[in-house]
């Protein structure tokens, strides 16, 4: 069985296996969190896992979530309101409205 080291909070270095983690995906990056919980003090922690984590940990066949992050605004979208502030005819155009 693979173990994986990461640290504990509390009890420093840890050993874990793969039932024991949990991999949260985002669907916008290759990047993650993962969560596990401590095998001495049973505390659930959640780290940042990289792109490179995130490989390890789906090599070695820990479960995963695909966890939705589009929020209620996109980046293209204020992007767009910002280049109509910037255009000049904005304000005929609410104005002929
Ligand atoms: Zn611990």
């Amino acid at each position: 069985m693979t173990t994986i080291r990461t640290t504990c909070n509390r009890c420093g270095d840890v050993e874990l296996t793969t039932a024991d983690i949990g991999l949260e995906l985002s669907s916008e990056t290759s990047n993650g969190t993962y969560r596990f919980s401590c095998p001495f003090c049973g505390i659930t922690q959640r780290r940042p896992a990289n792109h490179r984590v995130v490989s390890i940990l789906l090599a070695t066949g820990v479960e995963y979530d695909i966890i939705a992050t589009t929020g209620p605004i996109t980046e293209q979208e204020i992007d767009g309101f910002v280049t109509s502030l910037d255009s000049d005819d904005w304000f005929s155009e609410l104005a002929t409205s």
